[in-house]
C-alpha cells in the first residue's frame, strides 16, 4: 500500500511547484491551486491554479487562449475541464461528490478538506526524501526543470 501512494504522488507531481525556485525549499499548498515557499515566503501556482486564476478573470476564455496566456499545455486545460475542475465552465448540472469522503462539491474531484490533507501528504513526502536526500528530491526538480524549459520553449 505504500507504494502504491508513493508512486500515486509522485505521478501527480507534473506541473505543481513542488521545490521552490527560489531557494530550494518545499513549496506548501494554501488552497485552490497556490503554493507557498515555507522558506522564503514566495509563491507559486500549480497549472490549475494559473488556469482557475485566468478563467476567474475571463469568463468563458477557451482553450487556446487559455493556453497561450497562462503557458499550461491545451491537453491538460482539456482533461482539467473534462475532469469537471472549473466552476466557471461547469454547465452540465448536478451534484459531484469528493472522491474521498463524498460530500458533494461544486467543482473539482476533492473537497478542501481532502485536497489540504491530501497536499500534506505530499509535502510530508517531499520533506522525508529531502532529509533522506534520496533521488526523489533529485528527481522531482529535474522534471520540473525540464517541463518549464518545455513550455518556454512552445
Ligand atoms: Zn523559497
Ligand atoms: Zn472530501
Amino acid at each position: 500500500m505504500a507504494d502504491s501512494m508513493e508512486s500515486k504522488l509522485l505521478s501527480e507531481k507534473i506541473g505543481r511547484p513542488i521545490i521552490c525556485k527560489l531557494c530550494g525549499g518545499i513549496m506548501v499548498y494554501k488552497g485552490v491551486g497556490e503554493y507557498q515557499c515555507e522558506e522564503c515566503g514566495s509563491m507559486d501556482y500549480d497549472d490549475y491554479g494559473k488556469v482557475r486564476n485566468y478563467l476567474e478573470r475571463h469568463r468563458g476564455a477557451n482553450v487556446a487562449s487559455i493556453s497561450i496566456a497562462t503557458g499550461v499545455p491545451r491537453k491538460v486545460i482539456r482533461d482539467m475541464i473534462k475532469e469537471n475542475r472549473f466552476e466557471v465552465i461547469e454547465d452540465r448540472g448536478g451534484y459531484i461528490r469528493c472522491e474521498i469522503c463524498g460530500v458533494n462539491i461544486s467543482s473539482g474531484r476533492l473537497c478542501w478538506k481532502c485536497e489540504e490533507a491530501y497536499h500534506r501528504e505530499v509535502e510530508a513526502k517531499i520533506r522525508a526524501a529531502k532529509k533522506r536526500n534520496i533521488s526523489i528530491y533529485g528527481e522531482i526538480a529535474r522534471s520540473e526543470q525540464g517541463s518549464k524549459r518545455y513550455t518556454r520553449g512552445q
